[in-house]
C-alpha cells in the first residue's frame, strides 16, 4: 500500500480499514495508531498514554528508542475532546513527523484558531485528518440524510463518533446540501463563522468581530428558550441575512463562555451549486486566516 499524501486521503484509508474490519464507532484511534504503524513503519507509534500535564491537550514526541509517543491530557472532561486530540496527534505523526522531528505540543487554542502562521498549516492538516478519520463522510451522510437538523441529531452524531459538539456541527455544515451557517460567538461578537457550500453562494459569511444580532443575544440569555433549544426559532430577514428568513438554533459550546449559533436558511431558493475542490471546515479557516 503506497502512502497517501493528503490529510483526507490518509484519514479515508484508515477509516475504510476500520470499517472493513467490521469495527463500530467511535473509531479507536489508539488501537489504529498502535496496530497499523508497527507493521508499516520503521518508527511506529510505540506508546499512547495519558501525560498528566494540564493545559496541553496532546503531545507527539520521539522516544530515545526511535519510535513515537502520543500522549494526552486525561483530565479533559468535555466529551469527545480526547478522542479528537488523539486523532490530531496521530495526524501530526503521519503527515509531519519527518518535517518536524522534535514533535508537537498542542494546546486547545481553539481548534479553529490559527494565530501562528508557521504552524497554521500543520495544525489545520492535523485537525482535518482527525475530522475525516473520526467522522467518515459516507457514514456521516447516512446518519443525516433526509433529516432536518436538530440539536438532537447532532448530539446523536457526536455520541456515535465520540467527537465534541463543535467538531460534529462543523462536519454537518461541511457535508450538508442545505444552506446553513455555523457561527461561534464570545461576548456578543462573532469569533468565526462557517457557511455550508450552498450558504456560501448566498453570501452568508460573517467576518470575525461582527456583532451578534440583538434578538439572538436575547434568546441566548433566556434560560427558558435554551430549555427549548431543540426547536429552532424563526428569525426574519435582516438578522442573519439581509433578504432571507432563517431558522436559528443556539448551542452553548463545549467551552463555557462560547455560544454557537446554527442557522439554516430553509426558504432560500435553489441556487446553482458550483463544484469546489477541498471544501472542508479546516481548509476554509486556513484560507480565511491567510486572508
Ligand atoms: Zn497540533
Amino acid at each position: 500500500m503506497s502512502d497517501p499524501t493528503t490529510p483526507a486521503a490518509w484519514a479515508n484509508q484508515f477509516a475504510s480499514l476500520w470499517m472493513v474490519c467490521g469495527q463500530g464507532f467511535p473509531v479507536d484511534v489508539k488501537e489504529i495508531a498502535l496496530e497499523v504503524t508497527k507493521t508499516r513503519f520503521s518508527d511506529p507509534v510505540g506508546l499512547v498514554r495519558a501525560h498528566g500535564i494540564q493545559g496541553i491537550d496532546g503531545i507527539l514526541s520521539k522516544r530515545k528508542r526511535g519510535d513515537w509517543c502520543i500522549s494526552y491530557d486525561e483530565t479533559i472532561t468535555v466529551p469527545g475532546r480526547i478522542n479528537f486530540t488523539l486523532g490530531h496527534e496521530f495526524g501530526h505523526y503521519l503527515l509531519h513527523r519527518k518535517i518536524r522531528e522534535e514533535g508537537f505540543q498542542c494546546g486547545q487554542a481553539e481548534m479553529l484558531d490559527y494565530e501562528s502562521p508557521e504552524s497554521r498549516k500543520f495544525e489545520s492538516e492535523a485537525n482535518k485528518f482527525a475530522s475525516y478519520l473520526l467522522m467518515p463522510a459516507t457514514d456521516f451522510r447516512s446518519q443525516i440524510e433526509g433529516q432536518v437538523v436538530t440539536l438532537d441529531l447532532l448530539g446523536h452524531c457526536a455520541n456515535r463518533y465520540g467527537t465534541s459538539f463543535t467538531a460534529t456541527a462543523l462536519k454537518w455544515v461541511e457535508l450538508t446540501d442545505q444552506p446553513a451557517l455555523l457561527a461561534m460567538a464570545r461576548d456578543g461578537f462573532i469569533c468565526w463563522s462557517y457557511p455550508s457550500r450552498r450558504a456560501r453562494l448566498l453570501r452568508t459569511y460573517l467576518p470575525p468581530g461582527t456583532p451578534v444580532p440583538q434578538s439572538s443575544l436575547r434568546r441566548l440569555n433566556s434560560a427558558a428558550d435554551i430549555n427549548r433549544r431543540n426547536q429552532g426559532s424563526r428569525v426574519p430577514p435582516g438578522v442573519w441575512h439581509p433578504e432571507l428568513e432563517a431558522e436559528e438554533f443556539v448551542i452553548i459550546s463545549d467551552h463555557f463562555d462560547l455560544a454557537i449559533f446554527l442557522v439554516r436558511f430553509p426558504y432560500a431558493g435553489m441556487v446553482e451549486q458550483a463544484e469546489e475542490k477541498d471544501w472542508d471546515a479546516f481548509t476554509f479557516f486556513e484560507n480565511r486566516a491567510q486572508g
